[in-house]
């Protein structure tokens, strides 16, 4: 499984629609500060299912829809979609190449979509349990989240452990049972 783009539309300073197509290998994004290069990884933070306003370096959720600038209005919603080549069938679906996209209206309205299909955040972070990549995952390492972990209480490095154990699911599945 390998990440094979990113979509993104309205979305922080990427006002017009643009695809980043990425290749088997590594892929360095280079550019002036201020480009936008960190603004690429809070936008497969928040398909992923980011909730947090401050993971996102903003201080409304409403932030990451394209603001404006001198001479362009702002946008009505911000769009994002990563697609993941899923031949090896790492993630849990029956596809071989996995959509998740993300949208959100300054209403307030927002919707998450897998392979086009409307469906719930819970649905794609189960998608992601256990492959390192939803948003608790450790496939994006952000700046100063390495000495978090170092740092961190030994429960939080736990979650680490269990994600790459591949256990998350059955902890998440034994909580929900004894809720009920
Ligand atoms: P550095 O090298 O300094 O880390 P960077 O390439 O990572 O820079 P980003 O932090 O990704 O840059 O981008 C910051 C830019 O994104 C700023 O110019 C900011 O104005 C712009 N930006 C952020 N949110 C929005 C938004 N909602 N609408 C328009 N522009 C935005
Ligand atoms: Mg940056």
């Amino acid at each position: 499984m390998y990440l094979k783009s990113i979509e993104v539309q309205g979305f922080k300073s990427f006002a017009n629609k643009i695809v980043f197509e990425f290749h088997q290998g590594i892929t360095g994004i280079v550019g002036p500060n201020g480009s936008g290069k960190s603004n690429v990884a809070d936008a497969v933070r928040w398909v992923l299912g980011e909730q947090s306003v401050k993971q996102l370096r903003g201080s409304s959720m409403q932030d990451v829809i394209f603001a404006g600038t001198e001479n362009r209005k702002p946008l009505s919603y911000a769009y994002v979609a990563i697609t993941l080549d899923n031949s090896d069938h790492k993630l849990a679906i029956d596809y071989e190449e996995v959509t998740v996209a993300r949208r959100l209206y300054r209403s307030g309205e927002s919707e998450y979509l897998i392979n086009g299909s409307p469906c719930r955040l819970k649905e794609v972070s189960e998608l992601f349990y256990d492959t390192g990549i939803g948003k608790e995952g450790y496939s994006i390492i952000g700046q100063g989240q390495i000495d978090r972990i170092l740092s961190g209480k030994p429960e939080e490095r736990r979650e680490l452990f269990d994600e790459a154990a591949g256990i998350v699911k059955f902890k998440k599945r034994k909580a929900t049972a004894q809720k009920k």
